[in-house]
C-alpha cells in the first residue's frame, strides 16, 4: 500500500492505494501508483491536476495506530476515487463522477467537489454545499452568475439567487424567464469515498422559482426557512 501526499485546487492532502492502482497523469497517459514520482502530475474526474509531493510505502500487515486511524478514515482512505483511472466505476459513484458539461452546473458541481479535510483532520473550511448557481442573462446579452449554498435561512437556489441579485444594477428585471437556476450539489462521504450528489428542489423553491429552475424533479423537503426569495413571472 502506497501513502500519496498530494496537492490539489491548493489543498494537500493524502490517498491511500494499492501499488497496482492505475492513474491517468497529464498527458492522458495510464500509470500505476508504484511509477509515479514526486513532481508527477495526475488527472482528477473533475479535471483538477493534482501534483504528487511524496509517496511512502507503508505496510498495512503491522500498521501502527496512527496509520490504522487514517486508513479507516474514509476521507483520506477513498481519496483515489477522486481520480480518473482505468477500473470500471461502481454504480453507485456514476450518477455525479462525471463533471457537468454545462458552464453553469459546472460551478456548483466544483463547489462541492472539493476535499473537505486537510491530511492532519483539520477542516478545510470547503463547506460540502448543497450549491446552487443561478445566471441571468440581459436584453443584450450580458450575463451575470451568481452562487451559494444553503443554510439554516434559505435553501441554496434562494442563496444562488440572493447573490445574483447583488451582481444585478436593477434587479426588477430578475424574471422565471430570463434567470437560469442550476441544479444543487453537495458533497458526501460514504464508504466509497468523497460522492458529489445532486439534490432536487424543494416545493417551496419549484413555487418560488418555477420555470427558472434547470432540475424538472421535485424534492420532498419543506423545511420552513425564513429568508427565502422568488422570482416573478414575467
Ligand atoms: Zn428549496
Amino acid at each position: 500500500m502506497l501513502e500519496i501526499k498530494y496537492t490539489i485546487d491548493d489543498i494537500t492532502t493524502l490517498m491511500y492505494v494499492d501499488q497496482v492502482h492505475i492513474f491517468s497523469n497529464f498527458n492522458k497517459q495510464w500509470v500505476t501508483a508504484a511509477s509515479l514520482k514526486t513532481g508527477d502530475k495526475i488527472i482528477a474526474r473533475n479535471g483538477s491536476q493534482a501534483s504528487i509531493l511524496r509517496i511512502v510505502e507503508v505496510d498495512t500487515r503491522k500498521p501502527n495506530a496512527e496509520l490504522v486511524a487514517k486508513l479507516r478514515d474514509v476521507k483520506l482512505s477513498h481519496n483515489h476515487h477522486f481520480f480518473v483511472t482505468q477500473q470500471p466505476q461502481s454504480a453507485l459513484e456514476v450518477s455525479c463522477e462525471q463533471p457537468p458539461n454545462d458552464p453553469l452546473e459546472l460551478i456548483p458541481y466544483q463547489l462541492a467537489n472539493k476535499p473537505s479535510y486537510l491530511p492532519n483532520g483539520e477542516p478545510t473550511g470547503h463547506h460540502s454545499g448543497p450549491w446552487v448557481a443561478a445566471k441571468y442573462v440581459d436584453e443584450v446579452g450580458n450575463e451575470f452568475i451568481g452562487w451559494g449554498r444553503a443554510n439554516d435561512r434559505h435553501c441554496a437556489e434562494d442563496a444562488a439567487v440572493i447573490d445574483l441579485k447583488d451582481k444585478v444594477a436593477d434587479v426588477s428585471l430578475l424574471t422565471q424567464q430570463n434567470v437560469t437556476i442550476s441544479h444543487a450539489y453537495i458533497r458526501k462521504y460514504s464508504k466509497r469515498g468523497r460522492l458529489i450528489n445532486t439534490m432536487s428542489p424543494c416545493q417551496y423553491c419549484r413555487d418560488n422559482y418555477g420555470m427558472a429552475l434547470n432540475d424538472s424533479r421535485v424534492g420532498n423537503s419543506n423545511v420552513v426557512k425564513p429568508g427565502r426569495d422568488h422570482l416573478p413571472i414575467a
